[in-house]
């Protein structure tokens, strides 16, 4: 791939359109080359974008399921053949290593073809016939979707929100994160290419163009992924046109770890440390605080390290020895140092874990930071309540059971959650979390499967992503009813 930075045109229409102002996006790895430009659309884009999936939605809508499962197949074709490019790209503008941009790709791509394999039969018209004579029920595409995405995964919350929207009938404008735009626009372009003018309209820009996709009395539907905060904005802009929802925000998502783990257990150790330090922390799912046994403590404490020392080597996204790339972004940098820093003047212990392997000088210009571990923190501190997003985590004892589930449920969050042990101990255990997903003796990604719903609970979010509800988010139940008795006998004359 040439290092010629690229230049990405936003989707109007059907038509690319290059903007005049661009906004420049770095390499994490090293800030001063420049992989590429986004355009920087306005409220007006953002309008002409909305006003175009508005319009095609009638005829979209109309069109057969077969038609739509046929094109986004030929675009599921059309992302494989590419991937390599696109994790490529994926790599240099965001950071995480080459084998998680593939990765990242790939369950995009399982999730698509899911979405083309079942759509049918989840949207299947249901009609019985009863006692009082028939009734049909139809599952209806909403309208115009304006769907939002976050920096850390572009592509793979793209399109678990496009495939979906558009199997179901429904038109989309997306707008994607400034802070990763080119793949995932990529990506889109693909999609775009394979659906009529208007279906899948892509937009770039800052808060008002996404404060334009949210109030828009012709969207019908807000897809989001981010963070809570944003989403209070959105739900209040949202309101005043009471807009369907899906919002998949953020998580503090706790790891019990039970008396009965085997500390021994080096696989489990090495998956406990994936589910902290994939793509550098960056993840909304990644396993954020970690709570243990005391009658354990102090061996796992031990043997997590040795297994972190073990898996994690920081360095250039496309060192293939390498399994932790650098952080997106400098202010996430800041904010997890600021984390880290906060938690060591009260008093807790920083290690730092594995090996780092660029020079010092590529390090401090980069924004890479050594994953650590903090010990000692107090259960209220900010390295605990606070979500992190990034690469550290706090570990911490507990007395028993009821005290660990306590912790993990203080918390204004519930995305994901996972326990750590004996199986049966650990499935009581996982039942009383407040969480959208618990995973057993695994977590974060490693514990992900497309086929079934995925979304938080409390502040984490509304509604869901993936397997058959993800299919029904994006759809209206309507039912057609045609009675035999027609007129009511408690009506008088
Ligand atoms: P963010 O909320 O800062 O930004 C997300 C998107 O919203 C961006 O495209 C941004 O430009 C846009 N935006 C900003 N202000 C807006 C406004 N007022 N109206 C409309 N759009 C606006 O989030 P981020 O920093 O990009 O992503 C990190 C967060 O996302 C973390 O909290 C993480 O946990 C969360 N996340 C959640 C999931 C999930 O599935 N639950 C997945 C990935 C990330």
């Amino acid at each position: 791939m040439s290092n010629e930075p690229i230049v990405i045109e936003a989707i109007i229409n059907g038509e690319k359109y290059r903007t005049e102002k661009t906004a420049p996006r770095e390499n994490p790895a090293r800030p001063n080359e420049i992989v590429g430009y986004a355009p920087v659309n306005t409220r007006e884009d953002a309008i002409r974008a909305i006003d175009a999936a508005y319009e095609q939605f009638p005829l979209w809508a109309k069109t057969s399921i077969d038609e739509r499962i046929e094109r986004m197949r030929r675009a599921i074709q059309k992302i494989k053949d590419a991937t390599p490019e696109i994790a490529e790209l994926l790599s240099r503008e965001h950071g995480k290593p080459l084998y998680d941009s593939k990765g990242e790709i790939a369950v995009s791509l399982m999730w698509m073809e899911y979405a083309c394999d079942n759509v049918k039969e989840v949207l299947k018209e249901d009609v019985q016939e009863h006692d009082n004579g028939k009734t049909i029920v139809t599952k209806d595409p909403i309208g115009v979707v304006s769907a939002i995405t976050p920096w850390n995964y572009p592509i793979s919350l793209s399109t678990i929100k496009i495939a979906p929207a558009l199997l179901a009938g429904n038109t989309m404008v997306l707008k994607p994160s400034p802070l990763a735009p080119l793949a995932a626009s990529k990506v889109v372009e693909i999609i775009a290419d394979e659906f009529p003018p208007g279906v899948l309209n892509l937009v770039h820009g800052e808060a008002d163009v996404g404060i334009e996709l949210t109030t828009n009395p012709k969207v019908a539907k807000i897809a989001f992924t981010g963070g809570t905060q944003t989403a209070k904005h959105i739900m209040k802009s949202a309101a005043e046109t009471i807009k369907h929802m899906t919002l998949e925000l953020g998580g503090n998502d706790a790891a019990i770890v039970l008396n009965d783990f085997d500390v021994n257990d080096e696989k489990a150790m090495r998956r406990l440390v994936i589910s902290n330090f994939l793509t550098a922390g960056q993840i909304c799912m990644i396993a954020k605080r970690i709570y243990v046994h005391k009658s354990i403590y102090d061996q796992f404490v031990e043997k997590y390290i040795e297994a972190a020392n073990k898996w994690i080597r920081v360095g250039d996204p496309f060192d293939e020895r390498v399994t932790v790339g650098p952080v997106n972004n400098k202010k996430q940098v800041q904010y997890v140092q600021s984390l880290i820093d906060d938690a060591e003047s009260r008093g807790a212990k920083v290690i730092k874990l594995g090996k780092v392997l660029v020079d010092e000088t590529l390090f401090k210009n980069g924004y890479y930071m050594q994953p650590t571990v903090v010990l000692g923190a107090g259960y209220n501190d900010p390295i605990v309540v606070e979500e992190q997003f990034g690469p550290t985590v706090p570990i911490l004892p507990f007395d028993d059971d009821e005290q660990a589930i306590n912790l993990a449920n203080d918390s204004i969050y519930g995305l994901t959650s996972s326990v750590w042990g004996e199986q049966e101990h650990a499935l009581k255990v996982a039942k009383r979390i407040q969480a959208g997903t618990t995973m057993i003796n695994t977590a974060a990604v490693q514990g992900l499967d497309v086929r079934f719903p995925f979304g938080g609970v409390k502040q984490s979010g509304i509604g869901r992503e993936y397997g058959r509800e993800g299919l029904l988010t994006y759809t209206e139940t309507h039912v057609i009813n045609v009675p035999k008795n027609l007129d009511l006998p408690y009506i008088p004359e």
